[in-house]
């Protein structure tokens, strides 16, 4: 089943004096401009599993995350836009906050549940759903299926790059940009920043999918003391890079990227002429909860 959803994501190279030193040239694949708030990596992450739901006539989705969770919002657009009804557990008490709002403007139902009930999202699946009618879809959109959607990042590429980079929070996109490299033969290096603290395991688990995780370039000291955590160095980073490139960018995910790819280069981390890509897995609405920290 091929939904009716043709993507937009064109390579951009970045023409930022702060960006230019040895040769060096640094693309950008425009993820963001997939959708709005089906966006980027989530996108990617939820196609073959909305594709297998429906192949198998299931058209309750059940996923699950934060307060702020991007893949929330993407699987209540994308529930909205191909038909399915959504259910979201949401992790941690009661709030409201404009990402939400949208995801209840999208139709989903959200259940709060408290932190130790969250852990196991299997449980409260089975505990509370059938599997002929409902869908289950892990927390970031985590899965064998998602990562196959992030592999086919590689397909779209025009060029040929020495370097990758995209920010990890489950590791899924990173993962299979890897396995869309290995199945090219590409001599790409592929680099993951992750946003979390004390990442060192993060790809583990994916070596039993056949990925070579051994080759991928873990770089951890880039998540400013942990998840959605910020440093006055990291928001005027962003705050240069957005109004210098017109390129939005925020604090929890490519911000974060972006500064460590920045760095890098600052400290001739990169062979003169190398061509880098990174990704931008979209995310926008989480500059929502720390427009504060601004001060324009
Ligand atoms: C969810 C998300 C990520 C992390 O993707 P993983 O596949 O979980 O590593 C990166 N960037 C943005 C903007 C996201 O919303």
């Amino acid at each position: 089943m091929h939904f009716p959803f043709e993507i937009f994501s064109p390579e951009e190279q970045i023409q930022n004096p702060r960006f230019l030193k040895n040769g060096i040239s640094i693309f950008m694949k425009r993820d963001d401009k997939i959708h709005p708030f089906i966006s980027g990596n989530k996108w990617r992450k939820l196609k073959h599993q909305l594709e297998h739901a429906k192949s198998q006539n299931i058209t309750n989705l059940v996923t699950f995350g934060g307060a702020w969770s991007n893949h929330l919002l993407a699987t209540a657009a994308a529930a909205a836009q191909f038909g399915f009804n959504a259910i979201a557990y949401v992790r941690g008490e009661e709030i409201r906050n404009p990402v939400l709002d949208m995801c209840r403007l999208y139709g989903m139902e959200l259940i709060f549940v408290d932190r130790e009930s969250y852990k196991n999202k299997h449980d409260l699946f089975l505990l509370n759903h059938n599997s002929e009618n409902d869908y289950f879809i892990d927390e970031g959109g985590k899965s064998e299926l998602g990562l196959l959607g992030c592999s086919e990042i590689i397909n779209e590429l025009k060029n040929e790059y020495d370097h990758i980079f995209v920010a990890s929070g489950t590791g899924t996109t990173v993962a299979g940009i890897q396995l869309g490299i290995q199945q090219k033969k590409l001599k790409t290096t592929v680099n993951s920043i992750p946003v979390l603290k004390g990442a060192d395991h993060l790809l583990d688990e994916f070596s039993n999918w056949e990925i070579d995780t051994q080759k991928i370039k873990m770089h951890l000291d880039y998540h400013c003391s942990g998840y959605a955590k910020t440093t006055p160095e990291l928001i005027s980073f962003i705050q240069q890079f957005i109004e210098s490139t017109g390129i939005m960018i925020e604090p929890t995910y490519t911000g974060k990227l972006m500064y460590a790819v920045f760095d890098l280069l600052e400290k001739d981390y990169f062979k003169p002429n190398s061509k880098i890509l990174v990704i931008h897995t979209g995310g926008l609405t989480g500059l929502l909860g720390h427009l504060d920290k601004f001060n324009r």
